[in-house]
């Protein structure tokens, strides 16, 4: 089955609306220089919840082939859950996608597993795309489990869920390591844990719809080792940080995909 690619853009924390608006009209330019085909790949930003608004008036106002997300959702839907934002409010800006179980997220807020699966459930029932972060510490690796390790953060999640979910779900495998530290997995490492991933998929819910899962590789993704990556048949695109807070970079990423 044919899994279309997927780039998205993991801004964390910066850029404000106004740097977003440029960013975008910026990425905009460059892709449609380049002849970029939605139909072939799959662009995707993830700003700030303040900047999200202005991107979908950009994105809409000119049909724009950007789609955008979301980086953390609350759990509940609406009420008095203060600093929180729902599913719905999201799906009502246009986004498509949200990252869920990001390893800073487990690590700076109390996201626990059972946090995690509400997400997935919340973003699902939204009708749109998880995007699961899972992944092992440099420990972890150390010791040799980070097959058993990364498999069973996303068993844990989809323990609940529907055959059917799985065309909506996301994998993101970002080993801890690699993300922000320039250290890249090898292209054979995360091409390893996306079979993994897949086959742990497929032997739960049958076949088609562990091919129909897209996997992507996150951790220090740059134009330099894009390329080599994409080309693992397990790959099926990046979440990219760092280097999303560079148009340039990020759109020479989005061409080798
Ligand atoms: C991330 O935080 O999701 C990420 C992949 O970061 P970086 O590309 O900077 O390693």
């Amino acid at each position: 089955m044919a899994r279309i690619p997927l780039v998205a853009g993991n801004w964390k924390m910066n850029f404000d609306h106004l740097e977003a608006t440029y960013f975008v009209q910026k990425l905009a330019w460059l892709l449609r220089d380049a002849h970029f085909d939605r139909r072939r790949c799959q662009v995707a930003l993830m700003p700030a919840f303040t900047a999200l608004r202005s991107v979908q008036v950009l994105v809409e106002a000119d049909n724009l082939p950007i789609e955008y997300g979301a980086q953390a959702v609350s759990v509940t839907t609406q009420g008095a859950f203060t600093g929180d934002v729902s599913a719905d409010m999201l799906a009502q800006l246009g986004c498509s996608y949200v990252i869920v179980g990001h390893s800073e997220r487990r690590k700076y807020h109390p996201e626990d597993d059972a946090n995690i699966v509400d997400q997935v459930r919340a973003v699902l029932a939204a009708d749109m795309k998880p995007i699961l972060c899972v992944g092992e510490s440099y420990e972890e690796r150390r010791q040799g489990i980070q097959l058993d390790f990364a498999v069973g953060q996303v068993n844990d999640v989809t323990r609940d869920l529907a055959k059917e979910d799985m065309a909506n779900l996301i994998v993101a495998y970002e080993p801890v390591w690699a993300i922000g530290t320039g250290m890249v997995a090898t292209p054979d490492t995360a091409q390893q844990a996306a079979r993994a991933i897949r086959d742990h998929i497929s032997s739960k819910f049958g076949d088609p719809a562990g091919q129909s899962v897209r996997i992507l590789y996150g951790g220090s993704v740059t134009s330099k080792n894009a390329s080599q990556m994409i080309s693992q048949p397990d790959v099926d695109g990046f979440l990219v940080g760092g280097a999303s807070l560079d148009v340039e970079e990020f759109a020479r990423i989005v061409r080798l995909a």
